[in-house]
């Protein structure tokens, strides 16, 4: 009877492991795994552009210009800005000289407008610096930070994530894209919204707490940025309540006016 090393049993069955390993490497190969059924990629327009914009993340600031952080209870002096974000898939696009049509959400009694700055990046990084931060983006567009205002401070008041009053689907209205390289960076300039034909909320991008800059190096320092995300600035004074049937008009300087009804 011959007494089988046992370095060599292991061996044999490394080796057995390894060939087994390389056959199935080599069946991958020929098929490589593919996804079970597509899912559609967000994208926004771009004015003058044929190419459209693809959607990675979106990111929002709360409370960046003084007195909506009074409104909403907050101290308006330059404490760190926070952030949420939204899903993706979340964008209503909003083409230029219609009214589009925008439903009103279920579970809410207190659906509120938020016009803001958005600012899309073309690169992204860690740790940006302010004084860089600006060659990250790739353009501007008008936008709606949706809100259920109610769902929002309910979950607030008990220290439960206000996700549901702020993520939900065309929760992010938008306008198209313009590329910096036609409208140049937006630091100043009117930003309003109007409810069939009476102003709500009127400011100045100047009086951002946290300039798009600042957003972007504080953002930066949380989250590895990159190429597709895109950033609501934060909302002005004001914000309110919209019923079916009400008209949005949003004006940003030197942009084209977006338009939603609600329905
Ligand atoms: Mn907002």
């Amino acid at each position: 009877m011959t007494t089988i090393d046992r370095r060599t049993v292991i061996a044999t069955g490394a080796l057995a492991l390894a060939g087994a390993a390389a056959q199935t490497g080599a069946a991958e190969a020929k098929a490589a795994p593919k996804p079970v059924f597509s899912v559609a990629m967000t994208t926004i327009p771009i004015v003058g552009e044929r190419d459209v914009f693809p959607v990675r993340r979106i990111y929002c600031i709360g409370r960046n210009y003084a007195a909506h952080a009074i409104e909403r209870g907050s101290d308006p002096t330059r404490e760190p800005p926070f952030f949420f974000q939204k899903p993706t898939d979340a964008i209503q696009n909003v083409p230029v000289g219609v009214v589009a049509d925008h439903p009103y959400p279920s579970l809410t009694k207190n659906y509120h407008h938020e016009v803001e700055l958005v600012a899309a990046l073309k690169s992204g990084g860690t740790d940006i610096a302010p004084e860089h931060a600006l060659d990250h983006v790739y353009g501007y567009a008008l936008g709606l930070d949706m809100t259920r205002r109610d769902l929002q401070n309910e979950m607030s008041a008990q220290k439960k994530p206000w996700e549901i009053g702020k993520s939900f689907d065309h929760a992010a209205v938008l306008g198209p894209i313009h590329p910096v390289s036609k409208v140049g960076h937006l630091t100043k300039g009117a930003i309003s919204l109007a409810i069939n034909g009476k102003v709500r909320q009127e400011s100045d991008l100047s009086k951002m707490i946290w300039s798009v800059a600042e957003q972007i190096s504080k953002l930066s320092e949380a989250f590895e940025l990159k190429a597709g995300d895109i950033i609501y600035s934060g909302t002005p004074e004001n914000v309110g309540p919209v019923v079916k049937g009400d008209v949005l008009l949003c004006k940003l300087e030197t942009l084209p006016d977006m338009s939603i009804r609600i329905v």
